[in-house]
């Protein structure tokens, strides 16, 4: 069982948790569950050997069954999100409907899984980033390990911001929290004020706002996923929340004060991001290196992700310039 404190008690919501082998600062993937007769699942966590059952047991430990799942909502298109779906509605029987946003959308198709999530777009962001051909070809295998966690979804139903859906005890509204994916969305429960966060808040780390790599995907080709997810947290200020439930990991009681300290830390990656520029150019491979030593190679993606949504935005200030396009594209300061 993972390690996680009991969420705290609110009428009709019931929490289950599965480890995540092999993701310690994710901690788990959480799934919840509300209302009663009818329920609705917020989040379908990642098909890893033994997940599906260690969720159900969780299930009927609260007297409820697969086939009593009204309808799924996923908070966002990343395979720990909806990696269950298809073998919730093996065991439903039927094709329960599955809500996504609708930026999201297209991650769930066995088109895009098909290809083992790895595109023309990845290849050209790769040659631009300067990641040598070795480390791209363990980043292909590895993005066609993840795709072995969830089953497709092809016939998932586009949400949007302001969406309701309602049940017994419960009455949810989307709210389109775009950075973490550009179809990110936090779930907020109007009478117990409980924010389901997804990705986008998350307790013992700070999420990332991954670089958006397929960019042919986007209906904004002017996305910056950084200042997306900053807006993002601004949009959520004034909202009256008593807890924010989070995808991964343990509950969230002081929202803002998270919240503060996720601004904090971007503030500090953009003065070291513009410190590794001061005096010569880089390459986002070489400026990954600077920032990160000795990082682990299968962290690359991510790292290279966490330099250049920051070095967007200190271009989009004038404060970093991109010097030659290559491929590997070279930055430096203004
Ligand atoms: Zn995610």
């Amino acid at each position: 069982m993972a390690d996680t404190r009991p969420f705290p008690h609110s009428e009709n919501i019931h929490v289950l948790t599965v480890p995540l082998p092999g993701f310690p600062d994710l901690i788990c993937s959480n799934m919840f569950v509300l209302g009663k007769g009818p329920v609705t699942l917020i989040d379908a966590a990642p098909k890893f050997p033994g997940s599906f059952f260690t969720m159900e047991r969780q299930l009927s430990d609260a007297g409820i069954t697969w086939r009593d799942v009204e309808r799924i909502i996923i908070t966002h298109g990343h395979i720990d999100h909806f990696g269950l779906v298809g073998q919730i509605r093996h065991a439903a029987s039927r094709d329960i409907p599955c809500h996504v946003h609708e930026d999201d959308l297209w991650r769930l198709s066995s088109e895009y899984l098909g290809s083992g999530m790895w595109s023309r777009d990845a290849d050209s962001f790769a040659a631009r980033a300067g990641i040598p051909a070795v480390t791209v070809e363990r980043m292909k295998r590895r993005s066609h390990f993840f795709k072995n966690l969830c089953d497709p979804v092809d016939n998932a139903l586009p949400m949007e911001e302001g969406d309701t859906f309602e049940g017994k005890g419960f009455e949810l509204s989307v709210i389109h929290t775009p950075g973490h994916s550009p179809g990110s969305c936090c779930i907020y429960e109007r009478h117990s004020r409980i924010l389901f966060s997804g990705d986008h808040l998350l307790k013992h780390i700070t999420p990332n706002p991954f670089h958006e790599v397929n960019r042919s995907r986007l209906r904004s080709p002017e996305y910056r996923s950084l200042k997306a997810y900053l807006a993002s947290l601004d949009k959520l200020e004034h909202l009256d929340m008593s807890f924010a439930f989070p995808g991964h990991g343990d509950s969230i009681d002081d929202i803002k004060g998270l919240m503060e300290g996720y601004r904090r830390h971007h503030r500090e990656r953009f003065e070291s991001v513009q410190r590794a520029l001061e005096g010569r150019s880089r390459s986002l491979y070489e400026l990954m290196t600077d920032l990160f030593p000795g990082l682990v190679e299968a962290e690359t993606f991510l790292a290279i992700s966490e330099v250049l949504v920051h070095l967007e935005l200190l271009e989009e200030d004038g404060k970093a310039r991109l010097i030659d396009e290559g491929p590997p594209a070279r930055y430096g300061c203004t």
